[in-house]
């Protein structure tokens, strides 16, 4: 038998029945309660103490509250773990309702749509996306509910789209068509809400924010997103901008793999920013700066004009220093205006908000009259894009007083003299005011008592106090007990009631009056929220490059030239990040020089000698160079590259739970597909998360298809030793290698690069630097000629082996090292690892997979392939 609700409990249950997959928070007095499963998962995640209602009955119902006031701490505890919340309202005062209090959903908070973003979120952009598909193609839309940014785009794959997502740090996906498993997991595993729309809204907004876009993959998908703010948010929209559809391929491009490993934005073992570019780069002012920032640093530019045009604007900011500390100085006292908008068009601004804005405004003119100044016709188009809005900061000033409170219903927000009917409430408060005093000190003389006084509270309203001792005194008669005290008894009269009507009566009109006049002013501002959105846009842009400026000059940062020509030519480079944490006296200055002629750098030399720093800061320069910033060199000449592809240390992808030889693959293998001429890759230590000789044929099938197949800029680091001979086949590869020397029996990396390669012998070297015994590096020495006599034929390298260029270079070199390089190769006993001369012929089964090895076309096999020909030798080996 069902349960039988009482009336409330069926009214809570219609609403919930409407948002079953949120939270419903239930607005009953001053608390907001949670039923049923809502309550006793909202009582564990939020820690709040699990009562039940009607528990006297059989079937007690689960039930925990929060307090009205603090409810927006518990939606984010919620939203923060990715969950909905439906809040629901009392729509009318409870004491006048008759029956049960209507009650509505209000707004529906999700991950995506979270606006009331505090802290660090300032800096950052909370994104809502919408995916729909068609056809193999993948339409996106994303939005910033909170500052109305509306974009779109299309992707051929599943892929593209994912890291796009990944990139945007989307938490929440909106789709109206069926999705595919595939994509399904990719989201869940990365912790994004999927969220579905079931119809496309007819309200007038969707037509109007698609109205610019052309493909129809794009307003369908931009229609569904709008459609679920419609849907969720409830309230005016008009802050959205109508959506701009982007092309992907007008970025340079760098997946979310290369953009963890270069620490663009996140630090890898912190998860914070601290040590990322963007920690250095950010000199911003204001929290749009911050934000507009990260934007370009996710999307660097490829279009050689754009990238000068910001360089020339970042040039002027620098030769201009004082010019730069005043536009500072008035940036600072900018706030945020592009979530101001958004907040003006969802109607919760308060007069404090309008004062920011206000304020804000007023810089404007400052900074305007700065940038003039400065007499440059670089920033003539930032500047014509700075409009004062002089009549909404005019209006603001007349209309709102200058420290207004935080509510806007109770009055004190509206200055005097901007409304006449209320300067005329405002008197009739005062006059009763005054006419209160004036009374009160009549009735002190008529009655003789001195400490009789008038005085208001909210329950009893006015009232005349006397105290106990003074009672006698008072006629009989005219006063009329109200409340009586331990000292005192307090008294109306009927002239004092009538006051008291009319004192109270105006005020109350005169708040009524000033909430109207508030939102007027506030419907004024929001008319004109595309004007702001404009300033905005110009005022974050300016903030960027003044922060570029800054840093270039702090930190000695150098304008880079940019060719077409596949040149690529740094002087005295840094990594800007590591050269701050160890100062610029300690840092060791690195070229890179890379010719028409120079498509590959072979990078050797020993653990911890700076070989992926020196890999890191070409692509940080790089990324640097194309978001129009300067970089940390004496002089440079940058090709555009049109995207970064990057293999650096173990990134795991612990997320989607790959293994790290598999993510190597995966990464070098996504290069080799994608990348072009005029791409840039690096490849640290490719093939060491495998066997030597199986690691070691991939790191060279996949160094000469990156040289025969892909010609991209490479910069490929290896302890492979014997690769370093490629440079005689491969004329577009060149060696070197980052040294270190010996001081007083220390190992001292001098992180200085150099030409050629390393020193064969490097790793005896060392091990004898820490005191092995005489023997054993006999011993090893031995081993290693043995070696490379015997199997360099079977890799390139061999009897040509370089050895000219020694890492551990000494101008004399010690006795020791003397000795260690001239071990006699006397033969001490059989080497077991491989067949010598004197051991039997080798078998047939093995003397055909020789032939095979040397038949392979190496040339026409993608690196997988080459896997698992290795895998399929050793498997007949076994
Ligand atoms: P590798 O990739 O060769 O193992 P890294 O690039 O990780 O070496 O560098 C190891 C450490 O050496 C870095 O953490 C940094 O402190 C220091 N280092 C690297 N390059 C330089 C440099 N050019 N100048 C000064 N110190 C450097």
């Amino acid at each position: 038998m069902a349960k039988k609700l009482t009336p409330m409990m069926e009214q809570y249950q219609k609403v919930k029945d409407q948002y079953p997959d949120a939270f419903l928070f239930y607005r009953l007095g001053d608390f907001y309660e949670l039923f049923n499963d809502d309550a006793v998962k909202g009582a564990q995640l939020l820690e709040l103490t699990l009562t039940s209602r009607s528990h006297s009955s059989k079937n007690p119902i689960p039930m925990c509250g929060v307090p009205h006031r603090a409810v927006e701490n518990y939606v984010d505890i919620l939203i923060d773990k990715g969950y909905k919340v439906a809040i629901c309202e009392q729509m009318e005062d409870p004491k006048k309702a008759k029956g049960m209090v209507k009650r509505a959903v209000t707004r529906l908070v999700t991950p995506g749509t979270q606006m009331d973003l505090k802290g660090d979120q300032a800096q950052t952009n909370n994104y809502l996306s919408a995916i729909y598909i068609n056809d193999q193609t993948f339409s996106l839309a994303y939005t910033d509910l909170s500052t109305g940014e509306l974009k779109t785009t299309t992707f051929q794959s599943e892929a593209t789209l994912i890291n796009e997502l990944i990139n945007l740090q989307t938490r929440e996906v909106v789709h109206l068509e069926k999705l595919p498993a595939s994509l399904i997991d990719q989201l869940q595993k990365r912790n994004i809400l999927i969220s579905s729309q079931p119809e496309i809204s007819k309200e007038s907004e969707v037509s109007y924010l698609i109205q610019n876009l052309d493909d129809k993959n794009q307003k369908h998908v931009v229609a569904i997103l709008v459609s679920y703010l419609l849907t969720t948010q409830k309230r005016s929209l008009a802050h959205l901008q109508i959506a701009q559809a982007y092309q992907p391929n007008s970025f340079m491009k760098i997946d979310h793999y290369s953009k963890t490993n270069l620490e663009l934005m996140t630090n890898m073992r912190s998860g914070k920013r601290q040590g990322t570019l963007v920690w250095l780069l950010d000199e911003t002012k204001t929290a749009m700066g911050s934000r507009l920032l990260k934007r370009w640093l996710d999307r660097p530019l490829i279009n050689q004009e754009q990238i000068i045009e910001r360089q020339d604007k970042v040039q002027v900011l620098l030769d201009n220093y004082f010019e730069r500390k005043n536009l500072q100085e008035e940036l600072i006292k900018v706030y945020d205006l592009e979530r101001l908008a958004g907040r003006v068009a969802y109607g919760n601004v308060n007069g404090r908000d309008l004062i920011q804005l206000k304020t804000s405004l007023q810089q404007v003119p400052k900074i305007k009259y700065v940038l003039e100044t400065m007499d440059s016709p670089v920033l003539d188009e930032l500047v014509n894009k700075m409009d004062p809005l002089e009549d909404i900061a005019n209006l603001i000033d007349q209309a709102i007083v200058d420290d207004p409170p935080i509510s806007v219903t109770e009055g004190g927000v509206i200055k005097n003299h901007y409304n006449d009917q209320l300067d005329q409430y405002r008197d009739a408060m005062n006059n009763g005011k005054q006419w209160i005093a004036d009374l009160q000190q009549k009735e002190r003389e008529t009655t003789g008592i001195n400490n009789l006084k008038i005085g208001y509270n909210h329950v009893f309203g006015y009232y005349i106090e006397v105290t106990k001792v003074n009672l006698d005194k008072l006629p009989e008669g005219r006063y009329e007990r109200k409340q009586t005290l331990t000292n005192a008894e307090r008294f109306s009269t009927p002239e004092l009631k009538e006051k008291e009507a009319l004192i109270l009566g105006a005020q109350e009109k005169s708040t009524s009056l000033e909430y109207d006049l508030f939102v007027e002013v506030r419907e004024k501002v929001k008319a004109a929220i595309e004007r702001l959105q404009t300033l905005a846009s110009a005022l974050s842009e300016l903030d960027v490059l003044q922060s570029f400026a800054v840093v270039s000059e702090d930190y000695h940062f150098v304008r880079p030239q940019l060719n077409h020509d596949h040149q690529l030519m740094i002087k005295n480079g840094r990594h800007p990040v590591v050269e701050k944490f160890m100062g610029h006296q300690e840092y060791v200055p690195n070229d890179v020089k890379m010719g028409k002629d120079t498509d590959i750098l072979l990078i050797t030399g020993p653990n911890m000698s700076g070989k992926s720093t020196y890999m890191r800061q070409l692509a940080l320069s790089a990324v640097m160079t194309q978001i129009g910033c300067f970089i940390p060199a004496d002089k440079a000449n940058m090709p555009i590259f049109d995207q970064i592809f990057t293999r650096i240390g173990a990134a795991d992808d612990l997320v989607s739970g790959e293994s790290t030889f598999m993510v190597e693959m995966m990464e070098a293998n996504n290069a080799l597909m994608h990348a072009t001429p005029n791409s840039l890759i690096l490849f640290d230590e490719i093939g060491r998360g495998t066997a030597t000789y199986d690691g070691m044929a991939l790191a060279q099938a996949i160094i000469e298809y990156v040289h025969n197949n892909v010609h991209a800029k490479t910069l490929f680091s290896t302890h492979y030793h014997e690769l370093t001979s490629l440079d005689e086949q491969l004329h577009k590869l060149h060696n070197v290698h980052v040294g270190a020397t010996e001081k007083n029996g220390e190992l001292i990396f001098l992180h200085k690069v150099t030409s050629g390669p390393a020193d064969k012998s490097y790793g005896i070297h060392v091990a004898k630097l820490a005191g092995m015994p005489q023997q054993l590096l006999t011993r090893a020495n031995q081993i290693l000629n043995q070696l490379e006599g015997q199997h360099g034929n079977d890799h390139v390298v061999g009897q040509n082996q370089q050895d000219n260029v020694v890492t551990t270079v000494n101008e004399k070199p010690s006795e020791n090292t003397e000795k260690v390089n001239e071990l006699p190769e006397e033969k001490n006993g059989q080497l077991e690892l491989f067949p010598t001369d004197s051991q039997p012929q080798l078998s047939k089964k093995n003397a055909q997979l020789l032939k095979q090895i040397k038949d392979l076309n190496l040339m026409g096999m993608t690196p997988m392939d080459v896997m698992n020909k290795v895998y399929e030798w050793q498997q007949k080996l076994k």
